[in-house]
């Protein structure tokens, strides 16, 4: 090793100890760190220093769609390692091109540029930012229930004059999107629950004032939210409102996009075209940092002769870009994309769907491709979830299985990489229905 450090020597007690000692960690109460350790992965699978197996059924956050140390991305990372590891965006790069050019071959010719960012939040940020100075309107709007990313303070904090296209003072407000499991509209079905969720959005726009709504910032699925699949004639009713008061849609295909669904982006399973799309995670299983929004022609060509006042010092970053270039790549030459589908619709949705029959805890099940969100309720009939005490020793009796799992809230979300095996699917599906039986069935 060239760090310092010995890998094979360590163990998982040295591990997790220099970990609690030196590093700060997100989202996490510093006192109450138990964190996993992991030494290696290939495909679907992690190991520990101590040869425990984990099946990773998070795809960590949702993001490793081609599942662990791909060796063509690897390679890919390490030939442009040796041409060239760094150069600033404004530098014209092949590698860059090509990467955006594999993106844009993806969508329809309505797209004509990327803008490469750093992760998927400064994709968010930055395609409010264009959508704000293309329509010179201020407002967006977006669910309650998303997740579009963690950043925010860092620009409003710049004292010059680039924060001022930024402050919070331009506006934001939140709106109901569909979830008929927990209807807001008292829904009977999914047709009931489109159609009041469209005209609750409707009020929304009208109340907040047309005139000043730059953008509808939307989920293709919403995913940390519970993974909640629109019904028919939303993403269509959304699209026809943008049209209809000159608002611009952006679809944030973080989580969603790249396969996750069966599809690249989960917005072209409704048929509508968006005018900016925001990508990270997937797009290249997030082997190097890296995100970005997809530009619409008008977009594009509002800018011809106006500055946009976006981009950090690594957008674009060489090694990102080779990744990007190689994951789509070999997404193709696997089936990747193709496998998804199908290991959703033959196995994990008559798999879950089977485990929902059997358990009384699993209240609702939902999703598509390899995205799929079980929730878990104390009592069925009162929709009850089931406490984070409960959702952690569910999530301790799945990790002691040797599977890593996502939970958010009451929920187990089975997200594992789009090219995961059938095997894998089954060995996972065996796992959950055991922990289903023994530790979750005791909190209902
Ligand atoms: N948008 C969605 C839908 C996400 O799920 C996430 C992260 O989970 C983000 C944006 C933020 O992405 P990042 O963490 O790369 O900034």
């Amino acid at each position: 090793m060239t760090i310092g450090i010995d890998l094979n020597h360590s163990s998982n007690e040295y591990v997790a100890q220099q970990d609690l000692e030196n590093v700060f960690h997100s989202w996490s109460v510093q006192g109450s760190l138990n964190p996993l350790v992991i030494k290696s992965g290939l495909g679907s699978k992690l190991w520990d220093f101590e040869g425990k197996e984990y099946l990773d059924f998070s795809s960590q956050l949702v993001n490793t769609n081609i599942g662990h140390q791909h060796p063509k991305v690897i390679a890919a990372i390490k030939a442009q390692a040796d041409e060239l590891i760094t150069i600033a965006p404004a530098t014209a790069n092949l590698t860059r091109s090509l990467a955006a050019k594999k993106i844009l071959e993806l969508v329809s010719d309505h797209f004509k540029k990327i803008f490469f960012t750093n992760a998927g939040a400064d994709a968010n940020e930055n395609a409010i930012r264009m959508a704000r100075l293309f329509t010179g309107r201020d407002k967006v709007l977006s669910t309650y229930r998303s997740y579009h990313g963690n950043t925010g303070a860092a620009i409003v904090a710049t004292g010059d004059a680039r924060r001022q296209p930024n402050e919070y003072s331009r506006g934001h407000a939140h709106f109901f999107g569909p979830y008929l499991y927990r209807s807001e509209f008292h829904a009977e079905n999914e047709a009931q629950e489109s159609t009041r969720a469209l005209q609750h959005l409707r009020r929304v726009i009208e109340s907040e004032g047309a005139s000043g709504i730059a953008a509808i910032l939307l989920e293709g699925i919403p995913g940390t939210a519970g993974v909640l699949v629109p019904p028919a004639g939303y993403m269509q009713g959304v699209r026809a409102l943008c049209d209809e008061f000159g608002i611009i849609l952006i679809m944030d295909e973080v989580m969603s996009g790249f396969g996750r669904t069966g599809k690249w982006f989960a917005f072209e399973h409704h048929g509508i075209t968006p005018d900016l799309i925001t990508f990270a995670k997937g797009v290249n299983s997030g082997y190097v940092p890296v995100g970005g929004v997809i530009i619409s022609e008008k977009i594009c060509q509002h800018f011809h002769d106006k500055m946009f006042p976006g981009g950090l010092t690594y957008s674009g970053h060489p090694l990102a870009m080779a990744s990007i270039v190689a994951t789509i790549d070999t997404m193709r030459e696997e089936g990747i994309i193709e496998n998804a589908a199908q290991i959703g619709a033959e196995a994990i949705a008559p798999g879950l769907e089977a485990l929902a029959q059997k358990h009384a805890c699993i209240g609702n099940v939902r999703g598509v491709g390899v995205f799929w969100a079980m929730e878990l309720v104390s009592d069925a009939a009162a929709k009850t979830p089931f406490t984070a005490a409960a959702m952690g020793e569910v999530k301790k009796a799945l990790l002691a299985a040797g599977l890593l799992p996502f939970i958010a809230d009451n929920r187990i979300h089975v997200v594992p990489p789009c090219n995961v095996s059938a095997d894998d699917v089954q060995k996972a599906l065996a796992i959950y229905d055991k922990v289903l039986s023994e530790v979750a069935s005791q909190y209902v």
